[in-house]
């Protein structure tokens, strides 16, 4: 946080931009193979020749001024002389002085991030989570609760791959959680509302993103929360609608199937993005909240 303060001062980039695109970064080389991992403070990846400049004979230039010279990113953020790809602060004050080209309001960080990253799911990610992080004012966003209260008569298990029971011959993506209609629906985690409506085999759902780009999916709600968004943030907890049994038909069409919550899991690597299985999570969740209601009681 002080060294996101600290460009903010310098360039006039809300420090929030920074630490949206700098989790996102640091959240998509977690996901892929092809680039390494992470060895500082901050998870912005630069390929070697895109910092140097891609016409540089030399790709691990490190003069400010060569690097200027062959339009390379590479600039010297904490004032050494050197513009170095190890040193946190010139990584970091690099992306800012990139976006610093196009101005310091919310449409041109867009426009800058959209020339850098030419993807729009990658743009409207990063502003999503720039709005959590402005919202909470603080990075230590990782709490997760399970999706229904611990209280609540519900039962659960591995069901991933399985043909699924209703709905036809795709694999079953995510977990269902069966228990009794209307039982409160909560998010799961610190996030932002992507998507919410009807649809044909999911029925009333709703989409949250959370800050690691992890997608959380809700199916077969009996409907929403009051006033509840698109684009509203969120917290773990916070109720977002009711289980219920809705799809498998136009809009409204409900009851074919026991009430349950479908439970979904999606990750964005940068490129593409994939289901991978809810259950472990889901699982851990419910023992981490466990432990805190225990304590909270002592
Ligand atoms: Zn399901």
């Amino acid at each position: 946080m002080k060294l996101y303060k600290k460009v903010e001062t310098i360039t006039q980039i809300p420090w929030y931009y920074l630490a949206a695109i700098d989790q996102y970064e640091r959240s998509v080389r977690l996901a892929r193979r092809d680039l390494p991992k992470a060895e500082g403070v901050i998870g912005i990846y630069y390929r070697p020749e895109v910092w140097a400049g891609l016409t540089n004979p030399n790709p691990s230039e490190e003069n400010p001024a060569v690097i200027q010279f062959f339009n390379g990113m590479g600039v010297d953020g904490d004032g050494d002389g050197k513009a170095s790809l190890k040193s946190d602060e010139d990584v970091l004050y690099a992306f800012a002085h990139y976006l610093l080209s196009y101005g310091v309001d919310p449409d041109n960080i867009k426009i800058g991030l959209w020339n850098y990253y030419h993807r729009d799911r990658t743009v409207g990610i990063i502003a999503g989570k720039a709005k959590i992080y402005r919202h909470f004012g603080r990075l230590d966003l990782d709490k997760r609760v399970f999706p229904v209260p611990l209280y609540s008569n519900h039962s659960y298990r591995s069901t991933w791959g399985d043909a699924r029971g209703w709905g036809g011959r795709r694999i079953h993506e995510g977990t269902d959680i069966f228990a009794g209609y209307g039982v409160p629906v909560r998010a799961t985690a610190y996030g932002i509302v992507e998507m919410k409506g009807w649809n044909k085999f999911g029925g009333w759902r709703i989409g949250i993103r959370d800050i690691n780009n992890t997608y959380h999916y809700f199916a077969h709600l009996s409907g929403f929360a009051k006033n509840l968004k698109v684009g509203q943030v969120v917290e773990p907890g916070m109720v977002i609608g009711g289980v219920g049994s809705t799809g498998y038909g136009p809009p409204g069409t409900s009851g074919k199937f026991p009430p349950h919550l479908h439970y979904g899991m999606y990750k964005d690597n940068g490129i593409t993005e994939w289901s991978f299985d809810p259950y472990p999570h889901l699982a851990q969740w419910k023992r981490m909240e466990r432990i805190e209601l225990r304590k909270a009681k002592k």
